[in-house]
Formats: structure tokens, sequence, C-alpha cells
């Protein structure tokens, strides 16, 4: 079937590329790629991203739904071009950083930039959504980050955080032209009077989120789009009214990434017919000058992210490595979670002034004298592995459990028991004698019937080994 290219799009995009060749590549078939999830496996046998050290293509599209290894947050689905995002952040990693991702789900580049952050670093995540932000909310959990923080909010809202971060992502609503060949609605929707109305709502997203960057802190800014008027219009005009400058990466010839220049503002474009990857568009400013953040004298406090006292503590520490670098919290619904120390004031910070959707790391949930662990904890990279008895389930018992159906374990242990599948960490079971009742959330159960007899080849290789 032939992808529908919208009259005037080749118009919009001549002077950017050969838009001959471009509407060409539009029509064949999209690229599937992966990225790993260094914290859960190790390098794989398959042709990588050259760009991104996680990276890889599949020569086909699996069915991902049937995988475990892919609830269990092992792996991301994401288009190559994305993965750039590597390259602009990975010098900058040289120390502890604070990072906003503003426009941030599903979460593609949230994991990966929450697997190339250094220890000590912490990552707001935000998307203006609020169903969106749950999804993100679990994709977040299930990679397993331990400093990362969720919201829902408007852009504007983060006015208190001035001059605190030192990158700030803004991966923008656009018309969605990189997204031709993978859905036909992005295609039927595009107009031109759409494109200007992106981006003059881009622009206002920078102008909105700038004073949150700190002096020398460094804003990325990215598309999904081919035309100017999204890209390099957006931050020409951006530049020159904040005296800013862009600032360039070292590409691969190989690559065949096209680096443009128009009038101060550089770009990095991924165009389908030169580069291995979907549409994309990146460009990163400079902040030279702006205010330092000075934390408010006075902290708010929320009344539904609650920090337990030292001694309320106590009963969940043993749910994690390294507790002591951890404060312990409950949330509006009662769940207990745990978040660094270093970052707790800015914790109550935001939870006091944003829409707090996740935080941290998942730990338990209280009923009554029982302490349940929560399903979000078995995909923590701090998961203290000693604290339940586990078993390696099969294939399809995994697939069972991500499906929330109950199942039957080989150990006659009573009681919560932690489930690994090929090694990875999946979730719990409470094994009750003949069966073993499953928490897992509804909303993230795999709906999809399922014939257990024909479940699919493994896609990736578990095990840490390099
Ligand atoms: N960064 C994501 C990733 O890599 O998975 C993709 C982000 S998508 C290109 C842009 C996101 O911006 C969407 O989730 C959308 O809901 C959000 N958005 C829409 N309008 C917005 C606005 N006015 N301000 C901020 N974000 C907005």
């Amino acid at each position: 079937m032939e992808n529908f290219i919208p009259e005037n799009f080749r118009e919009s995009i001549a002077g950017v590329t050969d838009a001959e060749a471009l509407v060409a590549a539009l029509q064949t078939e999209r690229m599937t790629s992966i990225r790993i999830n260094p914290s859960k496996i190790g390098k794989q046998q398959l042709t990588p991203v050259p760009w991104c050290g996680t990276g890889y293509y599949l020569d086909s599209r699996p069915v991902f739904t049937l995988d475990p290894l892919f609830h269990a947050g092992a792996y991301y689905v994401q288009e190559a071009a994305s993965m750039f995002l590597e390259q602009i952040i990975k010098p900058e990693t040289t120390r502890p950083l604070r990072v906003l991702d503003l426009c941030a789900a599903p979460g593609g580049k949230t994991t990966l930039v929450a697997s190339l952050l250094p220890a000590g670093s912490l990552l707001v995540v935000n998307e203006v959504i609020r169903s969106r932000s749950f999804i993100l909310s679990e994709n977040i959990i299930k990679w397993g980050s331990p400093s990362c923080i969720v919201t829902n909010n408007d852009p504007k809202d983060f006015g208190f955080l001035r001059g605190f971060f030192d990158i700030i992502i803004v991966d923008a609503p656009c018309s969605g032209e990189g997204m031709f060949r993978k859905n036909s609605e992005a295609s039927s929707e595009w107009s031109p009077e759409n494109v200007d109305l992106c981006s003059k709502r881009q622009t206002r997203i920078l102008h909105d989120i700038w004073g949150c960057l700190a002096p020398d802190g460094m804003l990325i800014y990215s598309t999904c789009t081919f035309n100017e008027k999204e890209n390099e219009d957006v931050v020409v005009r951006f530049i020159e009214e904040k005296q800013a400058q862009c600032e360039s990466v070292p590409l691969k010839e190989e690559w065949n990434i096209t680096e443009r220049h128009k009038n101060g503002a550089t770009s990095y474009r991924f165009f389908p017919h030169k580069t291995k990857g979907e549409g994309f568009s990146v460009s990163i400013v400079r902040k030279n000058d702006g205010d330092e953040y000075s934390p408010s004298k006075k902290t708010q406090d929320s009344k539904r992210w609650v920090p337990l006292s030292e001694r309320n503590s106590l009963p969940y520490k043993k749910y994690i490595t390294s507790p002591d670098d951890f404060f312990f919290f409950t949330n509006p619904t009662g769940q207990i979670g745990a978040f660094p120390q270093e970052y707790k004031k800015i914790f109550t910070e935001v939870a006091a002034r944003c829409n707090l959707v996740h935080a941290g790391i998942p730990i338990a949930e209280v009923m009554g004298n029982k302490v349940n662990p929560l399903p979000g904890l078995a995909f923590s990279s701090l998961y203290e592995k000693q604290a339940f008895p586990s078993v390696e389930i099969s294939k399809e018992d995994a697939v069972r459990y991500f499906r929330k159906e109950p199942l039957q374990l080989s150990t006659a242990e009573k009681g919560w028991i932690h489930l690994l599948y090929d090694g990875v960490s999946v979730g719990f079971v409470k094994n009750i004698g003949n069966r073993a009742n499953n928490p897992y959330p509804s909303e993230w159960a795999i709906r999809m019937n399922v014939d257990y007899g024909k479940l699919p080849e493994t896609i990736v290789i578990s095990g840490k080994a390099d």
C-alpha cells in the first residue's frame, strides 16, 4: 500500500533536501530498531546503530507485545535517528547533571538519557497530556531509573526552577512529517497551516522554559519534521532574541547525517533517503547568561507526597540496595516510594508546585499490617535481591504474568515470591499454595489473545556479559 503524501508537502521541503528522493523513501518500509537497557542486559549480536552504543537495527518487526523482556524494560523500541541524542549528551556527562525532558511521553528520549546520566544526576520528565504522562511513568518505572520525577504540567509551570537545569530537552510537538511512513494519520492531518501553528507553539515552548536553564546550560531542541519552519526558523529567531549560540556535534561521514546552517542556526537532519532512521532534526543551543538557581528560602510542602520520618522509613529499607542514600515517602494513593536524599528539597518543591505523577523507586503498598511489594519495585536497578525468595519462570509463565493471570509456581514456599525470566527481574506474585496471585497493574497488562503454544522467538539475548 502506498503511503499518502499530502499536497504541498513537496513544496514545503523544496530547498531543504531532494523532495522526490525523500518522498520515494517515505514509500518504503520503515526500519525497526531497539535500544537495550544496559542496567539489565548486555551487548547484542545485532546490527548496531552507529551513533548509539546501545542501539540496534532489527531485520524485521517482531511482535514485541509477546516478549517478556520488552515488558520488563530490558529494551525500548525506538526509532534510530532519535538515538543521536547520545552524541549530544554524552560529552556533558563528566559530572552529575540536572536534566529536564519537557515533552517526554512516551519516554524514548527519557530512557536513553536515563541510561547516560552519571550517578548523582536528577532527571525531571514532563508530559502535558495527562493520559500520556501515565504511559511515560510506566516506561520509566520499567526502565528502573531511581532518580527520575514525572510531572504532568504546562511548560510555563516550571518558572519556580529558574536557572536550575544543566540540560533541557524540548522534543517538541510537531506536524509529524517524520511519521508519514509510520502512520497514515500523520499525513492526513498535515497541512501548511498546521506547520505554521506548530512553529508558533514550538517558539512559545522554548520561551516558556528558557529561564529554567542554568547559565552555560544546554537546550536541545528537536522535532520529527523536515520543513525549515519548525526547525531552523524556530532556532534562528530564538537564538537572535536570546543572544545564544548553536553548538556543533562531530559527525562521521558514513552516518550520512546532514548538518545544515542557516543564519547562525545549526541543525542535524536525518532524511530517510540518506540516513538509516526516520525523519528527525535536532539543534543544540548554549545559554551564555541568565540567573543561577537560588533555592527558595521557604519550601512549600505537599500534602499529597509526604516524606516519612527516619523511624517510619525503617520497614522499607530492606527492599533496596544503598537505602541510606534515599528518603522514603508516601504518594497520594498511600503507596511507599524512595527518592535520592540529595534531592529531597527539590522533590518537596516539585511535589508542592507541580502535578507529580511518579517519583523514584516504587517500594510497597501497606494494607493493615501487611507490606506488599509494588510490581514496579521489581524493575528497579536498586531492588535488593535478598528481600524475597526468587524463582526463575518460563517464557510462557512470564507472558502469563504480564497478562495478569495467576501462576502456578514450582516452589512450595508461600508468601511473596520474586520472579525472574531469563535472569531479568520481572515482578512479584503471592504464592498461596495451589496458585500464586498476581498483582500486576491491569492498566499495564497485555490485552492481546495469546496462543501459548506459539510464542515468538527471542528478540534479545539476556545476560549482562559484554
Ligand atoms: N520525547 C518523546 C519521546 O522521545 O518518546 C516524544 C515527544 S512527542 C514528539 C511531543 C510531546 O509533546 C507529546 O507527548 C505531546 O503530548 C507533548 N505536547 C503537546 N503539546 C505540548 C505543549 N504545548 N507543551 C509541551 N508539550 C506538548
